[in-house]
C-alpha cells in the first residue's frame, strides 16, 4: 500500500509520541504575582521555577532581585542563557548592562557577581542554567554550590512552608 498523501499542512501528526518521552510543561502565568511560587534564595533574591531538569542537570527559572539584592560571586562550568524581562542588572566583572529585551550568553568558565543598580526596584530575568553555580571567593576558591538538586530542595522546603505541599515541585521536574 502506498503511503497516504501528505497534502494537508493542517493535518496534525497522526502517531503517538514515543512511550518513553516525557510530558511537556506549560505555565501560562510564568511571571506570576502569586508570591507563594517565588522561592527565596538569598536576601531580596528569589526564583520562580519553570523546569527543573534532573536528568540533564539544568534548571530554568525566572530570577527576581529586588533592591539591594545581589547574586554572589560564582563560576559556571557549563553555559547559561538569560533574557531580561524587567529592570536591569550587570556583573561586577563586565562593563555592559543587561536591560529589558537583552539576551545574555554566559560561556563555561565565566565567574561573575550579579548586581542590580540602585535605581532599579526590581529585576526579573529568565535564566537557563546548566550544571552548577560554583560559589567562590575573589580568587576562585570554592565556598559552596547550587545545582538542580539544591534548587529542587529549596522548592520543596518553600512550597511546604507556604502550604502548597512539598510535592508541588514535581510538576516542574523532568
Ligand atoms: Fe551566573
Amino acid at each position: 500500500m502506498p503511503p497516504p498523501t501528505d497534502n494537508n499542512p493542517l493535518l496534525p501528526y497522526q502517531l503517538p509520541f514515543p512511550p518513553d518521552a516525557m510530558t511537556e510543561i506549560v505555565i501560562p502565568d510564568a511571571n506570576t504575582s502569586d508570591e507563594r511560587l517565588w522561592v527565596p534564595q538569598a536576601e531580596n533574591v528569589s526564583f520562580r521555577p519553570l523546569c527543573l531538569n534532573r536528568s540533564q542537570g539544568y534548571w530554568v527559572t525566572l530570577l527576581r532581585v529586588r533592591k539591594a539584592g545581589l547574586l554572589s560571586r560564582h563560576r559556571h562550568p557549563q553555559p547559561v542563557h538569560g533574557f531580561v524581562l524587567k529592570g536591569s542588572w550587570r556583573y561586577l566583572e563586565h562593563d555592559w548592562v543587561a536591560t529589558p529585551g537583552s539576551y545574555v550568553y554566559e560561556p563555561p568558565g565565566e565567574t561573575h557577581t550579579l548586581i542590580v543598580p540602585e535605581d532599579v526596584d526590581e529585576m526579573i530575568t529568565f535564566f537557563h542554567v546548566s550544571g552548577m553555580m560554583y560559589y567562590v571567593d575573589p580568587w576562585g576558591k570554592g565556598v559552596g554550590f547550587d545545582d538542580v538538586f539544591t534548587k529542587i530542595e529549596l522548592c520543596r522546603a518553600h512550597f511546604e512552608k507556604v502550604g502548597l505541599g512539598a510535592d508541588y515541585v514535581t510538576r516542574f521536574l523532568r
